[in-house]
C-alpha cells in the first residue's frame, strides 16, 4: 500500500522532508515509550517499597512485643496476688497446728500446708519463667525503638528519592509530548493516523530502507520488492511487505 504525502504536485523534497519528519516523530515516541517504562520499573520504587515492608514489619514486631510485655506484667501481678493469698492462708494453717492435739488433724493441716508449698513453688517457677520473657521482650523492644528514627529517615529518603526521579520522567514526557504536538501539527492530518494505526499493532511505525533491509524489522526485502519501493512516486510512502511499517526513502 502507497501512502500519498500531499495530493498538491509533489517533489522529492516534500517527501523526503515528511519522511525526515515522521522518523522524527517515531523518535520522540520512542523515547516517551523508554521513558514510560522507566518511570513504570524504578529502582527507586522496588527499593521504597523494600523500605515500607521492613517498617510495616517493625511496627509489627513493636506492637506485639508491647503486647507481650503488657500480658507478663498482667501474669505475673496475677501471680504475686495468688502468692500472698497463699502465704496467708499458710500462715492460718500453722496457727491452727499450734492448737491441735489430735494427730490426724494434724497430720491433715500437714498435707494442706504442703499442698499450698507446691502452688507456691510452682507459682514461683512460672513468675520466674515469666519475668525472663518480659525481660527479653523489654530488651528486643528498646533496641528495636532505637533504630525508629533511623528507619523513618530511610522512609523519607526513599519516598524523595521516588518522587524527585518520576518529576524528572514527568519533566522528559512533558517535552516529547510539546515537541510530538509540534511536529504532529506540521504533518498532514491522513499521514498521522495511519502511523498512529501502525503504532498501534507494531508500536515503531516507521522505519528507513537501509539498502535492501527495512530497519523496522530488520528483513531484507527481495530485489522485486526494493524495485517497487524504489519506483513508488516521490511523493508516497509505501509499507514494507515484511512488516507493514511506513518506509522512509
Ligand atoms: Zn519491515
Amino acid at each position: 500500500m502507497l501512502f500519498h504525502v500531499s495530493d498538491d504536485e509533489s517533489s522529492d523534497e516534500t517527501a523526503n522532508n515528511v519522511g525526515s519528519l515522521l522518523l522524527q516523530l517515531q523518535g520522540l515516541d520512542t523515547a516517551s515509550d523508554q521513558a514510560r517504562h522507566r518511570k513504570a520499573n524504578l529502582a527507586e520504587r522496588d527499593h521504597l517499597n523494600a523500605v515500607a515492608t521492613t517498617v510495616v514489619e517493625w511496627e509489627r514486631r513493636c506492637t506485639a512485643l508491647a503486647a507481650q510485655i503488657e500480658n507478663s506484667e498482667r501474669e505475673i501481678a496475677l501471680a504475686e496476688q495468688r502468692s500472698t493469698e497463699i502465704d496467708a492462708s499458710r500462715r492460718r494453717l500453722q496457727d491452727q497446728m499450734k492448737t491441735v492435739i489430735a494427730p490426724r488433724e494434724a497430720e491433715a493441716l500437714q498435707h494442706e500446708i504442703a499442698t499450698l508449698d507446691e502452688e507456691r513453688s510452682a507459682l514461683d517457677e512460672g513468675t520466674l519463667l515469666k519475668m525472663e520473657e518480659q525481660s527479653a521482650a523489654e530488651t528486643e523492644l528498646s533496641s528495636l525503638r532505637a533504630q525508629e528514627g533511623a528507619l523513618r529517615q530511610e522512609a523519607s529518603s526513599a519516598t524523595s528519592a521516588l518522587a524527585e526521579v518520576e518529576a524528572s520522567i514527568d519533566a522528559g514526557l512533558t517535552e516529547l509530548s510539546t515537541s510530538r504536538a509540534q511536529l504532529v501539527a506540521s504533518l498532514p492530518a491522513a499521514l498521522v493516523s495511519r502511523y498512529e494505526h501502525v503504532r498501534a499493532k507494531l508500536g515503531v511505525a516507521a522505519a528507513m530502507l537501509a539498502g535492501s533491509r527495512c530497519e523496522g524489522c530488520h528483513l531484507d526485502l527481495s530485489p522485486a520488492e526494493v524495485d517497487e519501493v524504489r519506483r513508488a512516486p516521490a511523493d508516497a510512502l509505501p509499507d514494507c511487505p515484511q512488516c507493514g511499517r511506513l518506509l522512509v526513502r
